[in-house]
């Protein structure tokens, strides 16, 4: 899973960043002209995966993961071939986008137009993706007249035009692609581009480390007021204090969030929320040399979850021997018991898989 962070300078992306993969990469106004955006990768917590790593004692435990990339600042306003356009282009080929904007104030470290305002900065950024996606709609819809002059592949330009028509009123409206409603043929044709507004997306309101729940609840409120739109959905933390606590030890990483009342670390809101606006579960493979987790979207098949392992065992598919979690906890890890209980389930190639399927595919090549 590849997310694109973004929002405005200075509203605390590498910090956001740090924080969720554990690295050290330097923050502050200087550090934000970054040309090109640090990658890292973010384990996905899973308390379950902890639960089955303590039952299995594997040489090796794998979370799910995702590839983070942290944008340089968008500066709105800027137009075609403006850094902040660069920056929409850079981004493109993310499958989920988070944006950070300030809900801090640090007369330290300078804020757009030296003001705080979620929701005027969210508005900013959303009409910066969204005149992107104009853009590359318009430059596809001119190549498209090209080719018809040509006498290239009418029937098909034709409908690729209309589907693009659609999308540069819709754009005109300021209405962002997530909230179109697309047919099975049009959806096939929009995932041949790469269009931000089409993107789920996760706001991270970062506020001042003193802020309390209560603001943090008026702040998340506000922006959601703004937005509503399809697939984003909106939180609010403290990026700075989240970075902290990341750099600690896990003792005194419990320690710190107690005192500070943070029931979920950063990192796991986000995956969290990253994973549900995408549709995404997990699923768990066990044993003794390796415990991990695997990400599919939910309605997938026994059969395609298969084949995320290795297209052998899609190909050579027998069955999938499936124990609920919570069976397996109820059972207290002990798979002997669950096949008693008849909670041991032998599931064909159809089966829908379900979020955290403890499975042993069975399979013949
Ligand atoms: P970016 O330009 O959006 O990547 O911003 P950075 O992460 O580099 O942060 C810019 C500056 O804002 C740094 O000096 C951070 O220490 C500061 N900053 C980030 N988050 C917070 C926060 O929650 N509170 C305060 N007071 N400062 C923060």
């Amino acid at each position: 899973m590849r997310i694109g962070v973004l929002g405005l300078p200075n509203t605390g992306k590498t910090t956001l960043f740090n924080a969720l993969t554990g690295m050290d990469v330097e923050v502050g106004p200087v550090a934000t002209l970054k040309p090109e955006p640090h990658v890292g990768m973010v384990k996905v917590p899973d308390v379950r995966l902890d639960y089955l790593a303590g039952v299995y004692e594997p040489k090796k435990t794998t979370f799910a993961d995702m590839e983070l990339f942290d944008m340089m600042g968008i500066v709105p306003g800027g137009g075609k071939d403006s850094p902040g356009r660069r920056v929409c282009n850079q981004v493109r080929d993310v499958q989920a986008l988070v944006q950070v904007v300030r809900g801090f104030s640090n007369p330290m470290v300078p804020a757009y137009e030296d003001r705080v305002d979620p929701v005027k900065d969210v508005e900013l950024v959303e009409m910066e993706l969204l005149f992107a996606d104009l853009e590359l709609v318009e430059k596809r819809l001119e190549r498209i007249e090209v080719s018809l002059k040509k006498g290239l592949d009418k029937d098909a330009l034709l409908k690729e035009r209309q589907v693009l028509e659609r999308c540069r009123s819709a754009l005109e409206d300021e209405k962002m692609l997530r909230d179109m409603e697309f047919s099975h043929e049009e959806l096939t044709i929009l995932n041949t581009y790469q269009f931000l507004t089409q993107r789920p997306e996760l706001i991270v309101v970062n506020v001042h480390e003193e802020a309390d729940s209560g603001e943090k609840e008026r702040l998340v409120a506000a922006v959601k007021e703004q937005l509503s739109s399809a697939d984003t959905d909106v939180v609010a933390l403290s990026a700075k204090v989240e970075m902290e606590i990341s750099q600690l030890d896990d003792e005194d990483r419990q320690m710190f969030m107690d005192d500070l009342g943070i029931v979920t670390p950063a990192a796991e809101l986000v995956a969290q929320h990253a994973y549900s606006l995408l549709g995404l579960i997990p699923f768990f493979t066990v044993g003794k040399d390796e415990v991990k987790a695997w990400t599919i979207r939910a309605g997938t098949t026994a059969v395609k979850a298969a084949g995320k392992i290795h297209s052998d065992i899609e190909r050579g598919f027998i069955r999938a021997e499936v124990i609920a979690y919570q069976d397996f906890v109820a059972c207290e890890g002990n798979v002997g018991k669950a096949k008693e209980k008849g909670l041991f389930r032998l599931e064909g190639k159809d089966y829908v898989v379900k979020d955290g399927d403890i499975i042993n595919f069975r399979f013949n090549v």
